[in-house]
């Protein structure tokens, strides 16, 4: 059996070691130390905007943070994108709240403007004007930010901005993770960049970032004893984590273009084939790292289904996926609100994940290209 191509893997650029090493020798083996700062400070600047950051042991964390910062109580609403992971709905749980889920629109795969504000028009009418937004940048590609953005500000509802996916990306040149009133960055061993788990929040004051910390961290007031008149968390990354992802700052653009090869090796492979497509920046304005490249089939054109295709990759152990289950049609949020139509549904129907790791050979490529063509020869 032919070596496992993975969907997506961690990809270590060297560097990563001497800042562990660095740890140990300083004893800073703790959720605090250099490295969580300096981490801080290599995003800070690498989203180029102005921007706070804290880091946290996951994604998940950071969007649970923003929930709270943002004031979301038990029995709110949260509107949030219906195609995405788990992972972007879940903290809204969390609270006691209650997500609201809205489709996506075809070009960019996420929140989709008009569904937005006609559920934001309906919950208000029904006495729940949602307490915040989740947008989310799925596989790296950009959301419509301007349409969104003036959606949110007409309503004057704060957008949180879920960039698990997107560290890399931009819109109209501006950082993806900087768009949001608050925004979520993860750095899980499947991401563009990893510190085996961890993730970060990114904030537009000093203050809403040391709130982060501060909730990160348990909540402990200011006092010589243990103090607490807020419940906290154990949140904040670990320094050892930490240092993996300073070494995975040092190759971040390597790792975007690597990825946004592997997107035109897939674009190459498809463009003779019929009722292919593969899933491109809209205009320029959109620049997607893209993270995970991903087709539909038309089964009807292509002569064979996006089950077919996973399948057959499969046999030649192979990883692919189909994209990601819409949340609105997931058991656990049965009973949740949806606006839209069947956009994510529809997506979710016809589209494939391709191996789109930095680390991917040549070799991989070809074994991958030779599937893929046979498959067509069927
Ligand atoms: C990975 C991911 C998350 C969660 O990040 P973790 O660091 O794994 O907790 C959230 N949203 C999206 C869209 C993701 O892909």
């Amino acid at each position: 059996m032919n070596n496992k191509i993975w969907l997506s893997s961690p990809h270590m650029g060297g560097g990563e070691l001497n800042y562990i090493h660095e740890a140990f020798e300083q004893n800073w083996v703790a959720p605090l130390g250099p490295n969580v700062n300096n981490f801080e400070e290599d995003l800070r600047r690498y989203l180029s905007h102005d921007v706070e950051v804290a880091a946290l042991s996951a994604g998940t964390a950071a969007l649970h943070l923003a929930l709270i910062i943002l004031g979301v109580k038990a029995d709110d609403e949260v509107i949030c994108q219906s195609f995405t992971f788990s992972a972007s709905a879940n903290p809204i749980t969390y609270l006691g709240a209650k997500p609201v889920f809205v489709d996506s629109e075809p070009e960019t795969w996420n929140l989709c403007p008009k569904a937005l504000e006609e559920a934001i028009v309906d919950r208000t009418a029904r006495g729940k004007k949602p307490k915040a937004i989740v947008v989310v940048h799925l596989y790296g590609m950009p959301a419509k930010l301007d349409e969104i953005s003036a959606v949110a500000h007409r309503y004057k509802i704060p957008l949180i901005e879920d960039a698990a996916e997107a560290l890399g990306s931009t819109y109209k040149e501006q950082r993806c993770g900087t768009f949001g009133e608050m925004s979520v960055l993860s750095f899980n061993g499947n991401k563009i960049i990893t510190t085996s788990g961890g993730g970060a929040l990114v904030c537009k004051t000093k203050e809403q970032k040391e709130q982060a910390v501060f909730l990160s961290t348990q909540a402990r007031d200011n006092a010589p004893h243990y103090q607490h008149s807020q419940i906290g968390y154990n949140y904040r990354m670990s320094n050892i984590s930490a240092g993996i992802g300073r070494g995975q700052m040092e190759v971040i653009d390597e790792r975007v273009a690597a990825r946004r090869r592997n997107h035109q090796f897939y674009k190459d492979i498809f463009k003779d084939m019929d009722g292919i497509k593969v899933f491109t920046e809209p205009n320029k304005d959109y620049f997607s790292n893209h993270w995970l490249s991903a087709i539909t089939v038309d089964e009807g054109l292509a002569g064979f289904s996006r089950e077919d295709l996973r399948l057959v990759l499969e046999k030649d152990n192979i990883e692919s996926r189909p994209l990601w289950k819409p949340m609105h049609l997931q058991p656990v949020f049965e009973s949740a609100p949806y606006y839209g139509g069947k956009v994510a549904e529809e997506l979710f129907n016809i589209g494939l994940c391709l191996p789109s790791g930095s680390s991917l050979s040549d070799a991989d490529r070809n074994r991958i290209k030779t599937a893929i063509l046979n498959l067509k020869s069927i």
